[in-house]
């Protein structure tokens, strides 16, 4: 067997072919952009997966934050707190909608934010913060429940950026929701996103906002916003996209269970990201021990088998925000190296798989610093 080089990612968008029935409607109603029939058609379906009442599309998931965040910010106030631990657009898009972002930890187990350490940081802030943004890991569902309470328990708005997570999304409320609908993410169209959200006036701010603010009156900008608005075109792939969604879905599930079976039966002292498989992600993760980390990724890299950190090392940890203020990121910091995305794509065998897997370390009962052996019971020790 050669071991040919294995990539980490290969984005899947619908063919040509599947995409070409709705371009033909466009030589037809002869609109290219505007909020036509394809972008409300595919609005509508977006808001039907996620269980959305309200959808303002958007030309990619980093105005989809700029966006809602604009809208819900207290105004007069300058601070917005979210993670370190996400991708470097979140970041960008809080900038961009004119606030500075205020780096705090996550939870070691799930790998975002919760109220509980937004609360502990409130007091040490120099002044009370415009808003709250709370990152998706890497697709995996978000708590809209208990970030409302937070919302309504301390008046501050609470912005989801679930990126990667439209798949993962149901009964969407009224804090807003931000997808990305790029090629990398299970839903891909090439580059756009969406705003969802239950609340019909929100949504009706928001889409203006995509639209030079024209709302109500005739070319009237009531609102300060820009060009947002995604073309026929995109909306075209976005409907074929969602055509064939169960079937990427479907392969997308089976890479994750291909890899939690082999990581269990072959005892791997490495875990997949906490769920994943219940959910989909293009950009899947293993989770090593801190200790293993540098022998786990030259293992890798010696059979040429592609790895990511996707979010890096920490938003902090980028010149461009090295100058924002940042709360306690012992976690982050401990924890972002040990988060390692491996191979997920529909072009990977079953000897990809071993391949891969074989490179993650094995545990090791006698090893009394590893973690899992501290998790032995007395009554399994005893049996050794
Ligand atoms: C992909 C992603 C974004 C950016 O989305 P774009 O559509 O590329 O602008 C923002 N945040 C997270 C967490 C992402 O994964």
């Amino acid at each position: 067997m050669s071991n040919l080089p294995i990539k980490v990612l290969v984005p899947l968008l619908p063919s040509t072919h599947q995409i070409e029935p709705y371009f033909r409607k466009i030589d037809v109603t002869r609109t290219y952009s505007n909020f036509g029939p394809l972008a409300t058609e595919f609005a509508k379906r977006l808001g039907k997966l996620a269980g959305a009442a309200s959808v303002t599309l958007t030309s990619n998931g980093t105005s989809a934050i700029e966006i809602a965040l604009r809208l819900k910010a207290l105004p007069g106030r300058k601070l917005c707190v979210m993670p370190s631990f996400t991708f470097v657009a979140s970041a960008h898009a809080v900038c961009n909608g004119g606030l500075t972002p205020v780096f705090v930890d996550i939870d070691p187990v799930s790998l975002v934010l919760t109220p509980e350490i937004v609360e502990r940081v409130l007091p040490q802030l120099p002044e009370q913060p415009a808003a709250v943004l709370v990152i998706s890991a890497f697709g995996a569902p978000i708590d809209q429940q208990v970030w409302a309470q937070f919302q309504s328990r301390t008046g501050i708005p609470v912005v989801f950026d679930a990126a990667a997570a439209i798949s993962a999304l149901s009964n969407v409320g009224n804090l807003p929701v931000c997808v990305s609908l790029h090629a990398t993410k299970v839903l891909g169209i090439g580059e756009g996103g969406a705003i969802l959200n239950s609340d019909a006036e929100f949504e009706q701010r928001a889409t203006a906002m995509t639209g030079f603010g024209f709302m109500g009156m005739e070319r009237m900008s009531a609102i300060r916003g820009g060009n947002y608005r995604i073309s026929e075109y995109a909306a075209a792939v976005g409907l074929a996209a969602l055509d064939v969604l169960p079937a990427k879905i479907e392969m997308l599930r089976n890479v994750a269970l291909a890899y939690r079976t082999r990581l269990e039966a072959t005892e791997r002292r490495a875990r997949l990201q906490a769920g994943a498989g219940d959910w989909v992600t293009m950009s899947l993760n293993i989770i090593v021990e801190s200790e293993d980390v540098e022998a786990t990724l030259a293992r890798l890299d010696a059979q040429e088998i592609q790895w990511r950190h996707w979010w890096g090392l920490g938003c902090h940890r980028h010149p461009a925000f090295a100058d924002c203020p940042s709360f306690g990121l012992e976690v982050t910091d401990k924890l972002a190296p040990t988060v390692i995305g491996v191979p997920c794509h529909d072009g990977l065998s079953d000897d990809d798989l071993d391949r891969i897997v074989a490179c993650f370390p094995q545990r090791n009962y006698n090893d009394s610093t590893s973690s899992f052996a501290d998790e032995l019971s007395e009554q399994e020790v005893t049996a050794l």
